[in-house]
């Protein structure tokens, strides 16, 4: 089998960008979709498409995928249709998706049944970070696994970490590092919040507290390319799969017993007032602070 080929599922926000680096990489890519545009596009880039998850492991040695959701994930996994069940021996399966470690050990150990070996490995780095190949990889799985699927890997990132042999301890960083983020996100829709009340202009603000103790990534990446932009869509990191991430960190952590007071009463307050923000990026989450309609005390 040519090594040179490679599957992707997903061409998403995410997996677009990451799939036409493989290509840029050098690799033939087979990507798919159900959203059939989504394939169009990859296709005018060179990526071969008209594959499903059944007929894609007789094609490749290596797939990826990059999807939305955990049920999402399972199903392309685990389904009838599934990346598993049509599996073969010398298929490696690579999910860079971020689902709940129990998920990746479940599919782990049913790829493992059939002879398919798999690894864990979400992403961190937003869009930006998959369209200059420069995200982090956080991978849970076997170390021969990994050091396979590690060249695949640095076509689409540039920080690779083998976080352990278990199938979920990559994702159970990226849930902490995604529980950081939302609470940084938050953080600056509330900085903002008051910076408007004062009548302050938001540019001072970010240089000020850019050089100062309150600066963050997640500061710069929300502020720099979405609300000074005043645009929410294009890159995004939609608040719908970080209000996903954030309950994924909870369930997390009540699985461990340690407790997460601001994570718990985010996901409260995202749950009440996501309504109209779910597509938008999480840096919208000024928006739906400043937006909100405060009755009036009587
Ligand atoms: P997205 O919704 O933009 O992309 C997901 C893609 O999967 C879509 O194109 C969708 O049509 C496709 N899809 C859905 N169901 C499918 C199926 N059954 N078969 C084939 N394709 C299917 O999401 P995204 O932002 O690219 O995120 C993908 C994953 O990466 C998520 O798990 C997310 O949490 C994670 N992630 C996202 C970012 C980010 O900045 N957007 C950063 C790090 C990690």
């Amino acid at each position: 089998m040519d090594t040179k080929k490679v599957g992707f599922i997903g061409l998403g926000n995410m997996g677009y960008p990451m799939a036409s680096n493989l290509l840029k990489a050098g690799y033939t890519v087979y990507g798919v979709d159900v959203n059939k545009m989504n394939e169009k596009r990859f296709a005018e880039i060179g990526g071969n498409i008209g594959f499903t998850s059944a007929t894609l492991p007789s094609e490749v040695n290596l797939i990826f995928t990059s999807l939305p959701t955990p049920p999402i994930v399972e199903s392309v996994y685990l389904g009838n249709e599934g990346l598993v069940e049509n599996g073969k021996t010398s298929l490696t399966l690579v999910d860079l998706s971020t689902v709940s470690p129990e998920l990746n050990k479940t599919i782990a150990k049913a790829a493992l049944q059939n002879g398919t070996q798999y690894l864990g490995a979400p992403v961190s780095g937003s869009v930006t970070g998959a369209e200059a190949a420069s995200l982090s990889v956080m991978v849970g799985g076997n170390k021969e696994t990994y050091d396979f699927a590690l060249p695949y890997l640095k076509a689409i990132g540039k920080n690779i970490f083998h976080v352990g042999e278990d199938h979920g301890v990559g994702t159970v960083v990226k849930l902490i590092n995604n529980l950081m983020a939302g609470i940084h996100t938050q953080a600056v829709a509330e900085a903002l919040s008051i910076a408007d009340a004062a009548g302050l202009d938001h540019n001072i603000v970010y240089e000020i507290v850019n050089v100062s103790s309150g600066q963050s990534d997640v500061f710069r990446r929300n502020y720099k390319n979405f609300i000074a932009k005043d645009e929410y869509y294009k890159g995004a990191f939609t608040t719908e799969l970080l209000l996903k991430d954030l309950r994924l960190a909870n369930y997390v952590s009540n699985s461990f017993k340690t407790k997460l007071p601001l994570g718990e009463a985010l996901v409260d307050y995202f749950e009440s007032n996501i309504k109209g923000y779910e597509d938008k990026d999480m840096s919208t989450a000024y928006l739906m602070l400043t937006e909100q309609k405060v009755e009036p005390a009587k």
